[in-house]
């Protein structure tokens, strides 16, 4: 493995800030002793720091010779509410709050670059290293693009990491186009017109509409959507009723889409929302729908996907990457990120092998030995990406 020695060297260092940053865990958009942090540190190496981007991101821009090229290298710094069962020094401080998805590592590593980077400054244009807010569900993304990510610090590309448990340490995977689906959640609140339970006559019922809605709408995969692409379409909340004897009056159905495609999900918004209405009005029963896209389908773009892998086998050979790992039905909001700027999202192996811990588990914890990894793999991005 060719690690860069300077950062090799670093590894303890690298170590402390993580686990530092990993027991003081904070939930999505209060990342503010986590962004302080990051900002001082970035400072320190003597980058040009930008606070408060889309509520408690972070940009911080250095530039090396006269180069016109840009590019950038993205984080994300929040915990989740999930309380940590680990008893190791570096559990978190913080009740009910814990770094389950490592993204406490993810900023070690791109913090590991960016001081690298600043002290050497073996590359020929600008590089923005970007700390999101609030990846886990909460549209951290989508709030610094929405604050002008782009337009302030314009670049040409951007990178981004997530690390895998179960893939070996030292093993990189990716695939080019889409890698994981974008989701979204829906409502559907249905009123009818109670009555006594012997008088249906007397009725519009919202229980017989919801059940033939939740049936119908089962055909919208299986009828709908091209047999060539991939979607969800699950039901997972329906509520009405409380008395024996009593039609009600309303009823509620909820649940998930997911696709890879954006013009899937799109037809998945618009073919709920025509059955829910339709099926409802010729039971008498009127509809209140309601969709929200959380996340997009993460894409990444070919040239940029090739040169991470690229990159990637410089540093661990070809043998250890695997340019067509999985797609798969999970999200991530990096996505929002990617849709505006053409860039690759990666994993990086957080070893453990089949079966190990799992993110989003009270039990997990970044695997340390990566960090060096990660850290030389972000500034051979830069390096090679930026050449002198
Ligand atoms: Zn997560
Ligand atoms: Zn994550």
């Amino acid at each position: 493995m060719k690690l860069i020695e300077a950062i090799a060297k670093n590894h303890k260092e690298l170590t402390e800030w993580r686990q530092d940053i990993h027991a003081h865990p904070e939930l999505g958009f209060e990342e503010e002793r986590t962004a302080k942090l990051v900002a001082e540190r970035l400072e320190s190496f003597g980058c040009e720091v930008h606070r408060g981007i889309g509520g408690t991101g972070v940009v911080g821009t250095l530039r090396s010779g006269s180069g016109t090229r840009t590019m950038g290298i993205r984080a994300d710094m929040d915990a989740l509410p999930i309380q940590e069962a680990n008893t190791f020094d570096h559990r978190s401080r913080n009740d009910g709050k814990m770094h389950a998805c490592g993204h406490d590592g993810h900023t070690t590593m791109v913090l590991g670059a960016a001081q690298y980077l600043a002290q050497t400054r073996n590359f020929d244009g600008t590089v923005h290293f970007i700390f999101q807010p609030a990846e886990e569900g909460l549209g951290g993304a989508k709030a610094m693009v929405e604050d002008g990510l782009f337009e302030r610090f314009p670049m040409e590309t951007v990178f981004g990491i997530h690390n895998r448990p179960g893939l070996p340490m030292g093993k990189f995977a990716m695939r080019s186009g889409p890698m994981m689906a974008g989701g979204g959640f829906f409502d559907i609140n249905l009123t009818g017109r109670g009555a006594h339970g012997a008088r249906p006559e007397a009725s519009a019922d919202p229980i017989v509409a919801a059940s033939q809605i939740v049936t119908a709408l089962q055909s919208v995969v299986a009828r709908n959507v091209n047999p060539q692409d991939t979607a969800v379409l699950s039901v997972t909340r329906l509520h009405s009723g409380e008395a024996y004897n009593v039609i009600p009056n309303d009823a509620t159905i909820g649940g998930t889409v997911r696709a890879f495609a954006k013009e899937t999900l799109q037809l998945l918004e618009q073919r709920i929302g025509e059955i829910a209405t339709g099926v409802a009005s010729g039971l008498g029963v009127s509809v209140d729908y309601q969709f929200r896209l959380i996340f997009l389908p993460l894409i990444n773009e070919a040239t940029a996907t090739k040169f991470a892998g690229d990159v990637a086998a410089s540093i661990v050979s070809e043998d250890n990457v695997n340019r067509e790992g999985p797609a798969i039905m999970a999200s991530e909001d990096f996505s929002y990120m990617l849709n505006e700027c053409p860039g690759a999202y990666i994993n990086i192996g957080n070893g453990g092998g089949e079966g190990s811990c799992e993110v989003h588990n009270p039990g997990y914890d970044f695997n340390d030995q990566i960090l060096p990894l990660g850290a030389t793999y972000f500034s051979r991005l830069v390096e090679i990406k930026l050449k002198r």
